[in-house]
């Protein structure tokens, strides 16, 4: 036993029945802090071994303490809240769109009660979970008939089966996109069961091209909005009117992917290329898709759109149930729909509305604000204003920088990665942007009454290096 080195380890049930193992018992489950102190105590084993833990530091108190850090990480969500310093409106990892605050409330009142998810309160008899969105979507757009799925990939795949399955679905070659977390359309358009009919080059498809690859076989003209990127210089493509007279004449649905959901027309904010959904619809489209998370501002969901003929034949299509949305989702969608009734009112509640409308002298001006406060942090070598650009993300308007104005801060140690990912796993969580060695931080994004909360958040990643 003499030579025993472990031989001071206190034991697992000493740890329990001292002070601090009785309070580490009343925050946690018993069998946790059980295996958390057999954990700590193996880890100190090792470490006495390679001599980093003299034993006599080892005490009770130290036990419990590794111990209780270790079961509050454990326990802590994996899904935490994020202040975006980005810039990036609808950033797609940190979520996209974020809601309304009523359109938040009203998922929160949808999970935590009954609702009438499917039932007609006027007449006590079941009714489908579909039919509030299709009613506002019919308000907003004039649309004849509406209905909604879980993203617009899944609006996409239904669109195709429902309406295109064994048939072929023509589309221009410089349309042909991925979107991202492969969604690829060749792929997508062999999942749906249609038969990918290309044409055209990259650059160049004209209307005949269309029609030239007509057949007795053809599904649908299909339109899908190139979203995250652009082709620039010698184009052509045909417009949705040509294609709508050309399905017209040889009785064709058109299928207009139109992506981002646009509901009022941000070229009046100098941001361009973005379809309106209504003019899609007005132009005279079947059929319209897009998502409810990005430029629309509400939560994910997909959005079909059109002709009453083929919402129906889609709503009958068995994969309708595999891509129906849940209550809180529904519920978020209509109050965020409530707000288009009126473009001043929306452009005021949804939030990204606002983030984007934001002009360089209101962030010039928080920016100065921003780094007056962090001026006396004496663990920053610099701060400074730049003036530069961001973007939209998420897949919208690929090629409109918004101009932007960032503050910009160097450390003195550790360097800004270190800084990044300090701030990305402190209380709360904090994403900024790393450009030539300095780490910025783009207020845009950043909601006015998160501020406060931003600043601390960075005093603390400047102080606690240990991480
Ligand atoms: C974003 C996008 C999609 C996918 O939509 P999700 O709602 O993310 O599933 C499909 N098509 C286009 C053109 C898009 O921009």
């Amino acid at each position: 036993m003499g030579d025993n080195p472990f031989r001071n380890l206190p034991a697992v049930n000493d740890i329990l029945d001292s002070d601090s193992g009785l309070e580490l018992l009343q925050e946690h489950p018993r069998k946790m802090v059980v295996d958390g102190v057999r954990l700590v105590l193996d880890g100190l084993r090792q470490e006495i071994r390679k001599g980093q833990t003299p034993i006599e530091e080892v005490s009770i108190e130290l036990v419990s303490q590794r111990v209780n850090t270790h079961l509050q990480r454990l326990r802590a969500p994996l899904i935490r809240p994020v202040i975006n310093a980005t810039g990036i409106v609808l950033h797609t990892n940190l979520g996209r769109a974020p809601m309304a605050p009523a359109a938040a409330e009203a998922a929160g009142r949808a999970s935590g009660g009954y609702l009438n998810l499917e039932l007609d309160l006027e007449t006590g008899k079941r009714s489908s979970r579909q039919y509030p969105i299709k009613t506002w979507i019919q308000r907003l757009t004039g649309a004849e008939a509406a209905t909604v799925v879980n993203n617009n990939a899944a609006a996409t795949i239904i669109a195709l089966r429902a309406i295109c399955h064994g048939k072929e679905v023509i589309l221009s070659r410089g349309q042909l996109i991925e979107i991202g977390g492969s969604f690829r359309i060749p792929e997508i358009m062999s999942v749906s069961g249609a038969i990918l009919k290309e044409i055209g080059t990259t650059n160049i498809t004209r209307i005949r091209d269309y029609e030239q690859a007509i057949t007795d076989n053809t599904g649908a003209l299909l339109q899908i909005h190139t979203s995250n990127f652009r082709v620039r210089g010698f184009t052509k493509s045909a417009s949705l009117e040509e294609l709508v007279a050309l399905g017209k004449k040889h009785n064709i649905p058109v299928i207009d992917d139109a992506g981002s959901g646009a509901f009022v027309d941000f070229n009046q904010f100098g941001l361009e290329g973005e379809p309106v959904i209504g003019k899609s619809l007005e132009a005279g489209v079947d059929l319209v898709l897009f998502s409810g998370d990005k430029l629309l501002g509400g939560p994910q969901a997909g959005i079909l759109a059109g002709k009453k003929q083929w919402i129906d034949k889609i709503e009958k299509d068995p994969l309708m149930r595999a891509f129906r949305l849940d209550k809180m989702t529904l519920a978020a969608l209509e109050a965020t729909l409530q707000f288009y009734c009126d473009e001043a009112i929306a452009l005021e509640n949804i939030p990204i509305l606002r983030m984007l409308r934001l002009t360089t002298e209101e962030l010039r001006e928080r920016a100065l604000n921003f780094a007056k406060a962090v001026e006396d942090f004496e663990e920053l070598a610099s701060t400074e204003l730049i003036d530069t650009v961001a973007y939209v993300g998420g897949g919208s308007l690929p090629d409109q920088a918004l101009p932007t104005v960032v503050v910009a801060i160097q450390p003195k140690h550790n360097g800004v990665e270190s800084l990044a990912k300090r701030l990305r796993l402190g209380t709360p969580a904090v994403m900024a942007r790393i450009q030539n060695d300095a780490l910025l931080f783009d207020l845009r994004t950043v909601f006015p009454e998160q501020e406060a909360f931003l600043l601390q958040a960075l005093r603390n990643a400047l102080k606690n290096t240990n991480c």
